[in-house]
C-alpha cells in the first residue's frame, strides 16, 4: 500500500498488443494498491520498423491498425471506465506512448491535435531500424553492433522528441541499458554523459518533461529509466521531473517500486499548499 496519494503514469492496458489486463482490471488494481490516478498509455506506433509488429489497438477483441479512428475508440472506452471508477476514488486519465522515429513527425502533427488526450508520452524504441527495446530482436542488435555505432542515434531521436514540441514527457530515458548492459557492461551507464547537455536544454526550450520509470527494476537492471545519475542532472539543469511510470503490461506490475521510487523522486511527493490543504 502506498502511503502517498500519487498516479502511475505510464500504463499499458490489453489494448496494447503486448500487454494483459483491461482497463477495467488495472483500474480495480489501482485501487487495490492505493493509487490516486492510472493514466493510461497504449503503444502508438506507426514507425517503419515498429508498426507491423506493435502498429495495433486491440478493442474488444479485435485487431486493430493503429490510426486516429482506433484512437478514438480507445479513447472512448477510457473515458467509460473513468467515469465509473472516479466515485470510487480513481481518476482514470487517457494518453498514448508514441514511439518515435522522424518520419512520423508530419503526420503526428496532423493527427495529435484531433485526439482527444491528457497526456502524450514520446519514447526512442528503435535504433537503425531495429525495436531494440522489447523482444528478441533488441539483444540481437546490440551484440552486432558497438556502442559507438548507436548511442549518438539514440540520443539524436531524443532530442528530436524534445524538439518536435508534440510531446508532454520523454518515456523512459536510457531504456537501452535493458538489453545493452548484459552486452556491454557498466560502460553502457555511463555512455549518456556527452549526449546529455544537448538533450537537456533542448527539454527546457521545448517544455518537455522527465518520466522517471520504475521498470528497469522488473527488467533486472537494478535502476530506473533514467538512473539517478541523470535525475540529478536534469534537477540540477531546470528540466522537470514530472511523472513517475511502472510501466506496467500486466495488472501486477502497477505502481511498481513506487513507495522507494518517491523517496529518490521527492518532486512527484505531493506538496503541501500554502493553507495546508494538500493537491
Ligand atoms: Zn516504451
Ligand atoms: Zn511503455
Amino acid at each position: 500500500m502506498l502511503r502517498f496519494p500519487v498516479g502511475d503514469s505510464h500504463v499499458h492496458p490489453d489494448c496494447s498488443i503486448d500487454a494483459e489486463g483491461s482497463l477495467r482490471q488495472f483500474c480495480e488494481q489501482a485501487l487495490t494498491v492505493s493509487l490516486q490516478q492510472i493514466t493510461f498509455t497504449t503503444h502508438y506506433e506507426i514507425t517503419p520498423a515498429g508498426r507491423d509488429k506493435y502498429g495495433y489497438f486491440v478493442l474488444d477483441g479485435q485487431r486493430h491498425e493503429a490510426n486516429p479512428d482506433s484512437v478514438k475508440r480507445y479513447v472512448d472506452q477510457v473515458r467509460a471506465v473513468g467515469r465509473e471508477f472516479f466515485p470510487l476514488g480513481l481518476k482514470v486519465l487517457c494518453g498514448l506512448e508514441i514511439g518515435w522515429h522522424e518520419s512520423i513527425h508530419d503526420r503526428l502533427v496532423r493527427e495529435l491535435p484531433g485526439f482527444d488526450l491528457d497526456l502524450v508520452i514520446g519514447s526512442v524504441h528503435e535504433l537503425g531500424g531495429v525495436h531494440f527495446s522489447a523482444g528478441a530482436e533488441g539483444p540481437d542488435f546490440f551484440k552486432t553492433h558497438s556502442l559507438d555505432e548507436w548511442i549518438s542515434e539514440y540520443f539524436a531521436a531524443a532530442e528530436q522528441i524534445a524538439r518536435s514540441g508534440l510531446f508532454n514527457l520523454l518515456g523512459h530515458l536510457d531504456v537501452y541499458k535493458r538489453n545493452a548492459l548484459p552486452v556491454y557492461g557498466e560502460k553502457v551507464k555511463e555512455a549518456y554523459r556527452p549526449y546529455l547537455p544537448p538533450l537537456f536544454r533542448a527539454m527546457i526550450e521545448h517544455d518537455l518533461a522527465l518520466e522517471v520509470n520504475t521498470s528497469g527494476i522488473r527488467h533486472g537492471v537494478g535502476e530506473y529509466y533514467p538512473s539517478m545519475a541523470i535525475i540529478n542532472e536534469a534537477r540540477r539543469t531546470g528540466v522537470t521531473i514530472a511523472a513517475l511510470g511502472s510501466d506496467a503490461h500486466r495488472p501486477d506490475q502497477l505502481a511498481l517500486d513506487f513507495e522507494t521510487a518517491l523517496q529518490l523522486v521527492y518532486e512527484l511527493l505531493p506538496r503541501p499548499l500554502e493553507d495546508g490543504r494538500e493537491y
